[in-house]
């Protein structure tokens, strides 16, 4: 996929603020040309450290530096690429871009390197979105993990899968050409166990993707329920002797709070709604507005029911929330419900009643909550410390769970008439889903959103 007649962009490759060296980065078919103009014309060598004095337009020294030249393809974009190194002041990199632009270059959009070494083959969307996740890691932990998927370590693994379907597909299309034979072809000529096997290893990646996205970014659950219901008490006691940072939310200081805390080395993001109140007040509607836009990209709900309130029914959430947080009902959440205050109520700590997913337990005393513990663990998928073996992000999941889904249509359908003809279709979903991880199947609008993430410069 190389571009057509690419523009020469220019950004600061270096962080903001003062260093020893800044790098200010071009790349494209001018690299050369600019470069020449703020340093003099001259011969460079590829990929040698070149000092050079740099100009404004008007011929007056910026800075002097380093020059390096990475002629395309061998360079990170795969196309021309010069990285001019001054000393790292913003007003030098800022007066050395524009001077750039200037000569015919416009300044990079966020992500637009990575970007164009994504266009040029140079690397995979995992692998691009792998660098801004070992640039962004808050952990050794989840820099390992990011350094495997720039490494290709995810890539080769959702490659794998897609040249097994790719197998499948030759093998369920050549029975389609053969009616008569079709079922007996596909029950009886390995494709149920061919798919099985495909659907074990689709399992396996999706499990190890999951750890990956949770060693990045935890698991995120929003606290709610009624006042005294425990909220406070169960926070602190999950949050037990791992220290707790409580942070505020940018943005909803005064309606949400978060605090990170981990669960055997698990990431635990918890929202705290206690903020969220009914009012009047057009600054404060905003404000939880805005907790909202926050808790709708949590992963799951936790409501806590005090099991000393009479007769309530777990299956009504709203029944369960303060009037102002029953819009969290219409949020599509997963849902976790506690019984709390087993200690005064004589629920048994530790039980499981129905509906699915609640559990009884006091945050007093702490009876009860391993289970939580564990259940938040197991529907997280986490796997334990060290077992991450590269990073993922939730559209990698989304991903993953749409080729799953795919593949376990196909097998149930295998037995059916025409199943050849389903299962051709189920499969070509399947492998599409798995290509837009690695990218060479890409919907219109996914690189836009995925690139603009990214800082500029990058
Ligand atoms: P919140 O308003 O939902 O955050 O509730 P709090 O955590 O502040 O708890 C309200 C009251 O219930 C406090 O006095 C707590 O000490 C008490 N409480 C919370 N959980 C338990 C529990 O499991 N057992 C008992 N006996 N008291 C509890």
């Amino acid at each position: 996929m190389p571009l057509t007649a690419p523009d020469t962009i220019v950004a600061v490759a270096t962080a903001p603020g003062r260093g020893g060296v800044g790098v200010v980065r071009l790349s494209g078919p001018d690299a050369r040309r600019i470069a020449g103009a703020l340093m003099g014309d001259r011969p460079l060598t590829p990929r040698t450290a070149h000092f050079a004095r740099f100009r404004d337009p008007q011929g007056a020294v910026i800075d002097e530096g380093l020059v390096l030249w990475f002629p395309a393809p061998g360079s990170f974009t795969g196309e021309d690429v010069v990285e001019l190194q001054g000393h790292g002041g913003p007003v030098i990199l800022d007066t050395l871009v524009a001077a750039c632009v200037h000569h015919g270059a416009r300044p990079a959009l966020a992500g637009e390197f990575s970007q164009r070494a994504f266009l040029n083959d140079k690397m995979d969307l995992t692998q691009a979105e792998a660098i801004a996740d070992l640039i962004d890691a808050g952990t050794r932990e989840s820099a390992r993990a990011a350094l495997n998927s720039l490494q290709g370590a995810f890539s080769r693994e959702v490659n794998n899968l897609v040249e097994q379907l790719i197998q499948l597909r030759i093998y369920v299309e050549a029975a389609i050409d053969f009616p008569e034979e079709e079922i007996d072809f596909l029950s009886e000529g390995g494709v149920a166990d061919d798919l099985a096997g495909v659907i074990d290893q689709a399992g396996a990646v999706l499990a190890s993707a999951r750890q990956g996205r949770l060693i990045r970014e935890g698991l995120t659950l929003v606290i709610a329920g009624k006042p005294n219901a425990g909220k406070s008490s169960l926070m602190n006691a999950l949050a037990g002797h791992e220290a707790a940072i409580v942070t505020e939310v940018a943005g909803t200081t005064r309606d949400v709070l978060r605090e990170a805390i981990q669960l055997d080395g698990m990431p635990l993001n918890l929202i705290d709604t206690a903020g969220l109140r009914d009012s009047p007040d057009r600054v404060e509607q905003e404000g939880i507005r805005r907790a909202y836009d926050e808790i709708r990209k949590a992963d799951r709900l936790l409501v806590v029911v005090d099991s000393l309130e009479p007769e309530v029914d777990l299956t009504d959430l709203a029944a369960l929330l303060p009037r102002s947080q029953q819009e969290l009902d219409h949020l599509d959440l997963p849902v976790t419900r506690v019984l709390n205050k087993a200690d005064l109520s004589g629920l048994e700590p530790g039980a499981q009643p129905a509906p699915a997913d609640t559990f009884a337990l006091s945050a007093a005393t702490g009876e009860g909550l391993e289970a939580l513990r564990e259940h938040l663990k197991a529907v997280a998928g986490y796997q334990g410390t060290g077992q991450s073996r590269f990073s993922a992000r939730r559209r990698h999941i989304t991903a993953l769970e749409q080729a799953l889904a795919a593949l376990a249509k196909g097998r149930d359908q295998l037995h059916q008439h025409a199943a050849g003809e389903l299962l051709a279709e189920d499969l070509r979903a399947a492998q599409q889903a798995l290509e837009e991880i690695t990218g060479a199947f890409t919907a219109d609008d996914l690189l836009g959103r995925i690139f603009s993430s990214f800082c500029i410069g990058k």
